[in-house]
């Protein structure tokens, strides 16, 4: 059985069978035009008075389910719009296969309707071809990346999705189990323990799409269930996996884009991403980096700017494009990521702006002369503290690129962001944290830092960021049993937390585990980029809002007493 747009030109005179859905009727004095729509598009149907089935075409309403057959014809006036649009069929014989309600929006590729609306009818909005090209593509990403894995030797093997909850990263989804009671499982946040047994049980080369699961809260490219292209290997360095998950990449942008990406992908240090870019998943479509104007105020007289760091964004040849107003919003922003304010100049004929005033004059001309400014530019500047001011600027560059249009959206910009710290600092929990994940290998020169210098310990992980997205992101994991243990140490977990949360997994380190390494993309994500969407839920067939429901099915919901009772749990007021 064909598509509709399997069907052009050279099948005139052809006789074909096409079924479908109705996406409009018109009756044009006498003649009857369908739309006929599949998964693949629209196919032009001609019903003339004459027709047998002429009545019950003139019947027929939006979303009634057809078979037609009918003979291919070369139409009068040509839909450039559409890949059938050459085309026609001049119907023999019409069939009714089933009626439908009216639908309560729009099928239309531009609709405008509420994305709530569209979630709870989600099988009908599935049927936009917009929606369903989506899911193609995301389908062909799948086929590409199983084709490929499977021609280097990797095997997907399946990981359980009942799991034992384990801490560090994020929240686990858990499951109470009825033969255990009081017990749960957790579905998995990532198969990140198994992979690394399947390389203890000698399995070599892994991959696996899977679903993995995070109780976070959800953010407009985050979904609590999502998918992963996860794959491990053993017997390798940082720059095998690198060299594996980018031919990879580069193979699916070629196959689904035709884009050549240039391979081997730029290798940024997180160090450097983050002064430079103030983000440890760069967009690099453009440039604007942030420059550390430190040194010019070591003696300064501005009191925000003693003793902290200053840094800068300028945009050059655009001063006259900002109002006032326009800096008080952009002020308002940076402000969000907790900066204290921004302060700006401008080159006019001297150097204007809201700390104009302030400057002495060699700060002024160290300021002209280290950020080469020219006339017409603008600098923004945040000082405080080095995490706030990098991360402030680092969205100030977003927001000042998408707001002067600095972006083509047709460009992808792919690179790795390597040797990350081993650890972050949490406020909250007043400790050091795994930036990874605890399985991830220090730098061999690192490992006795691990206990005494953290903060300038330094691991093999590695992101793969494309177009300011984490597209994806692994590590050389530790084999010795020595340095988990004192990684566990690191992270402030006693002995007997590490027994009861790890403990079969620190046993099997001890049985001959080969040096191993990995990395997981989020197919979600990737397909998103690739799909030109920001709305994650626009490549996933069933997706949650934002508050983690699904308003088709109505889940979460509230179960039966009976239910509950079974698995002796009682929900608290
Ligand atoms: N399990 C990691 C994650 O989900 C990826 C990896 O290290 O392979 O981010």
């Amino acid at each position: 059985m064909k598509f509709n747009t399997d069907y052009n030109i050279n099948n005139v005179g052809e006789v074909v069978t096409l079924n479908g859905w109705v996406a409009k009727v018109r009756n044009l004095g006498g003649v009857i035009f369908i739309d006929l729509r599949d998964r693949s598009g629209i196919m032009q149907l001609v019903v003339r008075p004459e027709n047998d089935f002429y009545d019950l075409a003139d019947s027929l309403h939006n979303e009634y389910v057809i078979k037609v057959t009918g003979e291919v014809v070369k139409r009068e006036s040509i839909n450039k719009n559409i890949p059938t649009g050459e085309i026609e069929i001049e119907v023999k014989t019409l069939e009714l296969l089933n009626k439908s309600l009216e639908i309560p929006f729009a099928l239309t590729d531009d609709t405008t309707s509420l994305e709530d609306t569209r979630l709870k009818y989600r099988y009908l909005d599935l049927r936009r071809t917009a929606l369903n090209k989506n899911l193609i593509l995301r389908h062909k990403i799948m086929m590409i990346t199983r084709n490929y894995f499977d021609s280097l030797g990797f095997i997907e093997v399946e990981t359980p999705m009942l799991c034992k909850s384990t801490p560090e990263g994020a929240r686990d989804y858990l499951v109470p189990s009825r033969i255990n009671k009081g017990k749960f499982y957790a579905l998995p946040q990532s198969p990140q323990i198994f992979k690394q047994l399947l390389m203890v049980g000698g399995i070599m080369r892994y991959f696996q799409i899977t679903k993995c699961f995070r109780d976070e809260d959800l953010r407009a490219d985050r979904q609590p269930e999502f998918t992963q292209i996860d794959m491990e290997m053993s017997f390798v360095s940082e720059e095998d996996v690198m060299d594996v998950t980018e031919k990879l990449l580069a193979k699916i942008f070629k196959e689904i884009k035709g884009i050549d990406i240039k391979l081997p992908l730029l290798k940024m240090k997180w160090d450097d991403a983050i002064n430079v870019y103030g983000s440890d998943k760069p967009d690099l479509r453009f440039d604007l980096p942030i420059k550390d104007i430190t040194n010019i105020f070591n003696n300064t007289n501005i009191e925000f700017m003693k003793n902290v760091m200053v840094n800068a964004i300028v945009v050059n040849d655009k001063a006259n494009e900002f109002s006032r107003k326009d800096i008080d919003k952009l002020t308002d922003f940076v402000k969000k990521y907790k900066a204290s304010g921004l302060a700006y100049l401008k080159l006019e004929d001297e150097l204007t702006g809201s700390i104009a005033k302030l400057l002495s004059d060699t700060e002024k001309s160290n300021l002209i002369n280290e950020l080469n400014l020219q006339k017409n530019d603008i600098v923004f500047i945040v000082s405080g503290k080095k995490n706030i001011v990098k991360s402030a600027l680092g969205a100030l560059r977003v927001k000042l690129a998408h707001d002067l249009n600095l972006i083509d959206p047709d460009e992808y910009k792919l690179l790795w962001v390597v040797d990350f710290p081993s650890f972050e600092w949490s406020e909250e929990e007043g400790r050091f944290m795994a930036m990874h994940h605890p399985f991830t290998a220090p730098k061999d020169e690192d490992v006795e830092k691990l206990l005494n210098d953290k903060e300038h310990c330094y691991s093999k992980a590695y992101d793969i960021v494309i177009n300011g997205y984490e597209a994806g992101g692994g590590s050389i994991r530790i084999h010795d049993e020595a340095v988990q243990e004192k990684m566990f140490a690191a992270l402030e977990l006693t002995p007997q937390q590490v027994r009861e949360k790890f403990g079969f997994f620190v046993d099997a380190l001890k049985f001959g585990t080969p040096p191993h390494g990995g990395l997981a993309i989020g197919l979600d994500r990737l397909t998103m980029i690739l799909a030109g969407t920001d709305n994650i839920r626009d490549v996933i067939a069933f997706p949650k809002t934002a508050n983690a429901n699904d308003l088709m099915s109505e889940a979460p919901s509230a179960v039966d007493a009976e239910q509950l009772k079974e698995l002796g749990i009682k929900v608290s007021e």
